[in-house]
């Protein structure tokens, strides 16, 4: 498994590298003037190459296309049909990409979760394809490449609070 693996998994469930450096862009933008859309695309591609990232992407799109095919069992299938907002399991697993990055990470995933920024908003305005669980990875894979920038930033300000720079 290579991170060019990634990308192409990534590319046949309608998202881009590029997609998801722009939403890093979006987020990290505020705190370096210098930052460009190259610089964040390959912190995507680092986190893409991280193993433990790489098992949570097959496993949730292997999900999402499973849900499609109609194969999953009952349960399952209606839950993700569906996209219960109680079901959380896709939060859950999304989380595991965040989470070698610490607080930064765990901010930036939940302000995305929320504001669906996007190639995020695209997904889930997508009727037409289940994403239960391509959403929360993009949301995952942009929080953590966001939060790889943000410790290389010697000026980075306090994160935690994800505070803009005065
Ligand atoms: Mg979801």
């Amino acid at each position: 498994m290579t991170e060019q693996h990634m990308v192409q998994l990534l590319q046949k469930r309608g998202v881009t590298v590029g997609a998801i450096a722009e939403i890093v862009f979006k987020l990290q933008r505020p705190y370096n003037d210098k930052l460009t859309i190259e610089e964040c695309a390959d912190s995507v591609m680092a986190v893409l190459a991280k193993r433990e990232v790489q098992y949570t992407l097959y496993t949730g799109i292997a999900l999402d296309e499973l849900a499609e095919k109609k194969q999953l069992p009952q349960p399952l299938q209606t839950i993700l049909e569906k996209d219960e907002p109680l079901y959380g399991v896709d939060e859950t697993l999304a989380l595991g990409i965040v989470h070698v990055y610490g607080m930064i990470g765990l901010t930036s995933f939940g302000f995305l979760d929320k504001e669906k920024i996007g190639i995020i908003r695209t997904l889930n305005d997508n009727k037409a394809a289940v994403h239960v669980f391509l959403d929360d990875l993009v949301c995952g894979l942009a929080a953590a490449a966001s939060a790889r920038i943000a410790h290389q930033n010697e000026n980075a300000p306090d994160y935690s609070a994800n505070a803009p720079l005065d």
